[in-house]
């Protein structure tokens, strides 16, 4: 395996960065997971405006122009030989000598890994959630590597043998899954999930469910939900990069179906699927 370094592919064994780097002290950079599909990056243009938004939320410069990116990340998709996977890449403020304010000069790093990874296809097992206390900060639409409370989210959801931990505020309403969006659909066929303010990252997977939503005549809503309407509805999903619709039957040990797939979240998850069947077919 290869990893792209700072404007290095290397061996993935001996890729490193300093041990100095801001984003190694003080969580300070970005990141964005794109899938591969049949060797094509989906949604790469809103990976990578959420990545420029991101940096730019934080003050930290594009470590290169956003075209040369484009193709280092098909180079890693190529070079990596992934045909369905995951890239990852990451910017940090860079390395400088400790300090909690900017550094005056430092040049922001970017690693860039890809692999392999067997996505489930269109017929998938509806999943279990658990929900945990939001522990986050106050900025969630910024894709940060701070991902502690979301490590020990997951870390809950997979000791509950669960696939995703909803992630619960003050008020006891569902913000987001640790590492994907939630989604109902309630008694009355709307499908709700929270508006994509500061309280959530605006998931770009999230995002092109919303335009399939419209595309097939359903109705939506984009508001918050608490874990006792989400257990009463008629369908849940999560969605991410990773998952596109995931179904979910059980929250917090309370059932919501028989353990199929619903209607709507399949209607959706195809139509995802159709979407990157294209984009491989073009
Ligand atoms: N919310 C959080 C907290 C996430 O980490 C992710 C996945 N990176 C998502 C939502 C889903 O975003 P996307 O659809 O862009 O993968």
């Amino acid at each position: 395996r290869i990893a792209y370094v700072n404007g290095r592919y290397v061996p993935h064994s001996e890729a490193s960065v300093h041990v100095e780097d801001r984003g190694f002290q003080f969580a300070d950079g970005v990141y964005e997971v794109v899938a591969v599909y049949k060797g094509q990056l989906i949604d790469e243009k809103g990976h990578l405006d959420r990545l420029e938004r991101s940096l730019s939320e934080l003050q930290i410069a594009m470590p290169m122009a956003r075209a040369a990116l484009a193709q280092v990340l098909r180079r890693m998709v190529r070079v990596n030989l992934v045909r369905d996977g995951l890239v990852y890449f990451q910017v940090t403020r860079g390395v400088a000598p400790r300090d909690f304010p900017f550094p005056y000069a430092a040049m922001p790093t970017i690693v860039v890994t890809a692999r392999s990874k067997a996505f489930p296809g269109r017929d998938v097992k509806p999943v279990t959630v658990i929900t945990t206390p939001d522990q986050r900060w106050a900025r969630r639409d910024i894709k940060t590597v701070g991902l502690l409370p979301a490590a020990l989210a997951k870390q809950k959801a997979r000791q509950a043998k669960a696939f995703e931990a909803w992630q619960v505020d003050a008020d006891g309403y569902v913000t987001e899954g640790a590492s994907s969006n939630a989604w109902i659909v309630t008694k009355d066929n709307v499908i709700v999930t929270r508006q994509a303010d500061h309280n959530i990252l605006r998931g770009i997977t999230r995002m092109a469910i919303l335009e399939f939503a419209r595309e097939n005549g359903f109705r939506f809503e984009e508001r918050p939900f608490t874990v006792e309407e989400a257990q009463n509805a008629r369908e849940a999903f999560v969605s991410s990069a990773s998952t596109f619709v995931m179904p979910v039957w059980k929250i917090d040990n309370v059932a919501i179906s028989n353990g199929e797939m619903g209607p709507v979240a399949k209607t959706l998850r195809d139509a995802y699927f159709d979407a990157m069947e294209q984009l491989a077919d073009a």
